[in-house]
C-alpha cells in the first residue's frame, strides 16, 4: 500500500531528510586516510542525536543474525551495501559509501554518498560520476504521469550503457513514517510499468552500482554485501518527495559538494 503524504508531512520528511544530509557533511568534513569508519560512525550519531532524531540502523533488525550495531552503514571499495563501521584505517585510494538514516518528528530520511579517501584512480572517479548522474537521471524522470519503471529504465540505461552493472537484489523504496514502504523502487526495469507517479509520493531512489559484474554476495557478518568480483561499487541515494508534479530533493549533497568539490 503506497501512503502519499500531505503538504505538511513533505515538510516533516524535508526535516529529517536535512538531519540526513548535515550528518553526511559532517563526515565530509572530516573523511581522510587513517581514519575509521567507526569514527565516522561516532560523529554521525552525535550529530542526528544532537539534532533531536534517532538513528534509524541503529538496532535495524535482521532475521538472519545480529540486529545493526551502528547508525551508519560504511561499505567501503567492494562493499556495495550495509557494511559494518569498523577500526580498520581507511586508505587512500579507497571509496565508502556512507548510508545513513534518521528518524525525527515520526518521520524518515534516508541518504547515501559514495566519498572518495584521499587520491582515487580515475576508473574510481567515472564509477562515481556515472552512478550519481544515473541518481539524478532518475529523479528528473520522477514525474506525475509516469511511473516508477520510467526511472528504473533511466538509471539502468545510464549505467549500463556506460559498462557498469546495475545490482539488482537491492532496491530504492517508498519511504515515510516507516523507513520501507511501497512502492519498491528498482534500478532497472522497463519504461510504462509499475506504479503511477503521483503528488505526495515520497521514495527514496538510491543506484547501487558496480565496476565489473552485478553479481554478489552476501558475508558471513550477515550484514556485509559485497562484489563477487572483488571490484569496486558505489551508491548514491536521495529521497524524493512528488510536489506540484515534479520531483522535489528532500536530502541534500550541497554541503557534500562544497567541501568534496563537484567531481561531476
Ligand atoms: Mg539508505
Ligand atoms: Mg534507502
Amino acid at each position: 500500500m503506497i501512503f502519499l503524504k500531505t503538504e505538511d508531512e513533505i515538510e516533516l520528511m524535508r526535516a529529517a531528510n536535512q538531519v540526513v544530509a548535515g550528518a553526511l557533511a559532517e563526515i565530509a568534513k572530516i573523511i581522510r586516510p587513517g581514519i575509521t569508519t567507526k569514527e565516522l560512525d561516532k560523529l554521525a550519531e552525535e550529530y542526528i542525536r544532537d539534532n533531536g532524531a534517532i538513528p534509524t540502523f541503529k538496532g535495524f533488525p535482521n532475521p538472519y543474525g545480529p540486529a545493526f550495531p551502528a547508525s551508519i552503514f560504511a561499505s567501503v571499495n567492494d562493499e556495495v551495501v550495509h557494511g559494518i563501521p569498523s577500526d580498520r584505517p581507511l586508505e587512500s585510494g579507497d571509496i565508502v559509501s556512507v548510508d545513513c538514516g534518521a528518524l525525527l518528528n515520526e518521520f524518515n530520511g534516508d541518504s547515501c554518498y559514495t566519498f572518495c579517501v584521499g587520491e582515487v584512480t580515475e576508473e574510481a572517479k567515472n564509477l562515481l560520476k556515472v552512478t550519481k548522474e544515473s541518481l539524478y537521471l532518475g529523479i528528473e524522470t520522477a514525474i506525475a504521469g509516469k511511473r516508477i519503471g520510467d526511472i528504473s529504465y533511466a538509471v539502468q540505461q545510464h549505467c549500463e550503457s556506460n559498462g557498469y552493472g546495475v545490482v539488482k537484489e537491492f532496491v530504492g523504496h517508498g519511504i515515510g513514517k516507516k523507513m520501507h514502504e511501497d512502492p519498491a523502487v528498482p534500478n532497472y526495469g522497463r519504461r510504462g510499468n509499475g506504479p503511477l507517479i503521483k503528488n505526495g509520493l515520497c521514495i527514496a531512489i538510491e543506484p547501487m552500482i558496480t565496476l565489473g559484474s552485478p553479481k554478489i554476495g552476501m558475508m558471513p557478518d550477515r550484514w556485509t554485501v559485497k562484489t563477487s568480483d572483488g571490484k569496486l561499487a558505489a551508491h548514491f541515494e536521495h529521497t524524493i518527495a512528488i510536489h506540484h508534479g515534479k520531483a522535489e530533493i528532500l536530502s541534500s549533497f550541497e554541503e557534500i559538494e562544497k567541501i568534496e568539490g563537484k567531481l561531476y
